[in-house]
């Protein structure tokens, strides 16, 4: 089957993230709407592109194709500074199932444009296949205020990585860890990419642990529009960006990490992280030194995409 060279692909490529593979699945083998993934070429995978692409000719996805971009990956860690270099070039990759999805989409950019944001993500639920008591929720909580009085900061960050661990096979914000239609459709993924790509499973599934200095990098938090301000302050609880100094899979990754203790920015904490999935655990050792003025090189932002 023609569907069985493109899976094939997918799932030994090095121009996917782990999570855009997942999407790419699902939308081939459980016949979403739509789907939307970055290509990204290094100077070792240049064929990947054209090898892609003449897979997606064998079927009618009607893909529309973005402009060549370039991304950095962080290269080097050296005394204070995090230091990114240009690594390549991505392309990004809307898939259709028909026309009326493609149709669908189209009328998602206007509603993106014309700032009518609630519209425009209840269309984008219908494209990508979200539950609807999900992307009601998700609507909510894009309202900074109502996200304030509904969580802490520790609450709020510690539901996103319980629903990360609890629904790793779906790929939409899940409204709550008892979600009935996101616990159907988690087993119903997970069925299908077991079936029907067992060697992205092996590698999805599989437990994945190294050892390395992690450095804090900073916290997350929501910005408000007044001042730029911090929307929570003062809590007993800290989602930090930590960032492996040693290499794994030859990248240096950047991860979230929840903890009750208090880092600094640039406190280095020795352990191991194990990762499954698209998330990541630690067990840290001990806190070595903290590198002072902790500063990003860099000439982009993160690799994403704006309207
Ligand atoms: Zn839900």
């Amino acid at each position: 089957m023609k569907i069985d060279f493109l899976v094939d692909f997918i799932e030994k490529c090095d121009c996917f993230e782990i999570s855009d593979k997942l999407k790419l699945l699902l939308f081939i083998l459980s016949n979403k709407p739509a789907t939307f993934a970055p290509l990204k070429i290094y100077p070792k995978n240049l064929e990947d592109k054209s090898h892609f692409e003449k897979h997606l000719n064998e079927h009618n996805f009607f893909p529309i194709i973005g402009k060549p971009k370039s991304f950095e990956e962080i290269d080097k860690i050296s005394g204070n500074k995090i230091i990114w270099s240009i690594k390549g070039t991505w392309y990004g990759y809307d898939l259709f199932k028909d026309k009326k999805a493609k149709e669908l989409f189209k009328k998602y950019i206007y509603l993106v444009k014309k700032q009518k944001h609630d519209e425009a993500d209840f269309i984008a639920g219908k494209i990508y296949d979200y539950p609807v008591c999900c992307v009601r929720n998700y609507i909510k909580e894009n309202k900074l205020d109502w996200l304030k009085k509904k969580y802490s900061y520790y609450k709020y960050y510690k539901k996103q990585h319980d629903l990360e661990r609890k629904f790793p096979f779906v790929i939409h914000s899940p409204c709550s860890l008892k979600c009935k239609a996101t616990q159907k459709l988690n087993r119903k993924n997970k069925q299908i990419i077991k079936k029907h790509a067992p060697r992205f499973y092996k590698e999805f599934t599989k437990k994945k642990s190294f050892k390395s200095d992690f450095i804090v990098e900073g916290e997350n938090n929501f910005i408000t529009g007044i001042k730029e301000q911090k929307l929570w302050s003062a809590e007993k609880g800290h989602d930090y960006n930590i960032i492996s100094k040693n290499k794994f899979n030859k990248h240096n990754y950047m991860f979230s990490y929840l903890s009750k203790n208090k880092y600094e920015k640039g406190t280095i904490l020795q352990g191991r992280a194990v990762i499954q999935h698209n998330y990541a655990d630690f067990v840290f050792k001990k806190t070595k030194k903290i590198i002072k003025n902790l500063v990003h090189v860099r000439h982009f932002k993160a690799l994403g995409r704006k309207y």
